[in-house]
């Protein structure tokens, strides 16, 4: 098993053991790629919501908030284009049974020629020591040329192929390329063909095609719909945004990725809304902004990337995903897409009313151009705890190394502000006195008490859930009201009166913080 394997593993079998993530019903041996939050998954995710919403919308006077239903009427999404055209292209393996995502065996297959160049890089690398010039040797050194060029024979190829709706050809490069079922090593495949991703169901009342209803499988034609109700309730002008924090639905064939690629998840999507022709500058604008808003958490600028897209979708006619590198490489955590004017065009033509606006400033009236920001809440979360998983030798209690597993999560997103622990257990008045100061400071911050297990424990296991302060009660405090404070990532403790507490662990832990860092 390679390393990164070993560290995905970790990962999430640490998002069970401290019940931030669970499999769907595991009791009956779970539900492929659904998943539960448990108890400081919940409080963490809702911080990463929070973080984007008043980020979003309390920190931009020109953007508003909606939370639309995940209903909608069918024809919104003929409208949109997904009942014709939001498609994967699957195949599955005779022997096996297996189903997979075609285009997924295919760059599953380049993904390990890229490890190879990488391996000769990373040798090279130690070879030459400070003197490696990455870009140099990529270009110049024969072998990686070649299976450079491979690369992108093979990827040209297939979305060529996938553009052209020649499903054939994309089964014939499976077959030449010789990929093999990752569970079976058969190469016995089925033709390829084309499945729609939405889940569907009934209304009771109406029989028939009449009455099928979709589950969303994106937030954003609730926003679409909606664009005049909160432009003229909201007073808005254009340029104007509208943000929405919602679940979504795809029925993905997926294996393994833990909550990466989930049929049921959560994005956190605004759509701003702008005067045909400006699209150029505010794709560039919110570009920027939300690469500082990943990078205000503490995520290195080297784990952050671009990624351009030469491919548009026939909506777009510019658009970027924001790579993040997980434990299994770099993957798209958040779109950010120029939509010109499509989706409120269609909405106009199926349902015949306007969907315009009137430019004071111009005076004339037009159909909006959007630019859309749409981040998987999920997958934030992902890269966080991926990011913010630790292990480091510390001293411990008696002064000897021992290794801590610690989340050092930004302080504002952590699910436990701080703990508050009594130096023993069965001494009534110190449990007591930690029971005051507990309730006292839970009103500012979420806190916890705890006061089962050594305090070296304890404290280990506040590390393993990221919580930044723990108060520990003593037998001084019982006589002069002063706590020790504990910060996680120093392991520095300083000795405190109980008044000051809240002052000390308010600031370092509000999404103030943040806001701050954004716009640095
Ligand atoms: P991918 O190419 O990985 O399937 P996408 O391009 O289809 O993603 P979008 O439709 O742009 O994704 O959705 C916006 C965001 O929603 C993505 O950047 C991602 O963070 C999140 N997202 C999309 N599909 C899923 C999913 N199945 N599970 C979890 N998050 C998802």
């Amino acid at each position: 098993m390679s390393n990164k394997d070993d560290k995905f593993k970790k990962l999430i079998s640490h998002c069970k053991e401290y019940g931030f993530v669970f499999q769907s019903s595991e009791v009956y041996d779970g539900l492929a790629a659904v998943y539960d939050y448990g108890p400081n998954g919940v409080e963490l995710k809702n911080n990463i919501k929070k973080y984007w919403w008043q980020s979003m919308v309390h920190m931009h006077e020109n953007i508003v908030g909606i939370d639309s239903a995940i209903f909608m009427h069918p024809k919104v999404w003929k409208a949109s284009g997904h009942v014709d055209a939001f498609n994967d292209p699957l195949i599955d393996n005779k022997d096996s049974k297996k189903r997979y995502r075609a285009d997924q065996l295919i760059e599953g297959y380049c993904e390990k020629i890229e490890n190879k160049i990488k391996k000769d890089v990373t040798k090279a690398k130690k070879r030459f020591g400070d003197d490696f010039d990455e870009q140099q040797f990529r270009s110049t050194n024969g072998r990686i040329i070649d299976r450079q060029k491979k690369i992108d024979a093979i990827l040209t190829r297939m979305n060529d192929s996938l553009t052209k709706e020649d499903l054939g050809d994309v089964k014939a490069l499976i077959e030449e390329l010789e990929i093999a079922c990752p569970e079976s090593g058969s190469k016995n495949w089925t033709d390829v063909r084309q499945f729609n991703l939405m889940f569907s169901t009934q209304l009771g009342t109406i029989a028939g095609e009449e009455g099928k209803l979709y589950l969303r499988p994106e937030t954003a034609q609730g926003i679409f719909v909606n664009f005049l109700n909160v432009q003229k309730t909201a007073r808005q002008k254009i340029p104007f945004g509208i943000a929405q924090i919602g679940k979504a639905f795809r029925n993905e064939i997926v294996a393994r990725q833990f909550i990466f690629r989930m049929k049921e998840f959560e994005q956190m999507e605004m759509q701003f809304f702008i005067r045909p022709g400006t699209e150029m500058e505010w794709y560039k604008h919110w570009k920027e902004t939300r690469l500082k808003w990943h990078l205000a958490l503490g995520h290195p600028a080297e784990k952050l990337r671009f990624h351009d897209h030469e491919k548009l979708a026939h909506y777009a006619n510019a658009a970027t995903d924001i790579e993040f590198e997980f434990p299994f490489g770099f993957r798209e955590i958040e779109g950010i897409h120029s939509r010109t004017n499509f989706d409120l065009s269609q909405h106009q033509e199926l349902s015949g009313r306007k969907l315009q606006y009137f430019d004071p400033e111009l005076n004339e009236s037009y159909v909006p151009y959007v630019l859309e920001t749409s981040i998987g809440c999920d997958r934030m979360f992902l890269a966080t705890v991926g990011h913010a998983l630790q292990e480091e030798v510390v001293p411990d209690a008696d002064g000897k190394d021992s290794t801590r597993t610690v989340l050092k999560l930004h302080p504002a997103l952590a699910p436990v502000k701080c703990a508050v622990l009594p130096l023993v257990k069965n001494k009534e008045e110190l449990t007591a006195k930690a029971r005051k100061v507990h309730d006292k400071i839970k009103m500012a911050f979420n806190c916890q008490y705890d006061e089962k297990d050594a305090i070296g424990r304890r404290y280990r296991r506040q590390d393993a859930i990221g919580t930044p302060y723990c108060v520990t009660v003593d037998f001084e405090t019982l006589e002069n009201d002063t706590v020790t404070l504990r910060e996680r990532d120093s392991l520095e403790q300083i000795r405190i009166p109980i008044d000051e507490i809240e002052s000390r662990v308010a600031h370092n832990v509000s999404m103030q913080r943040l806001f701050i860092d954004e716009k640095e």
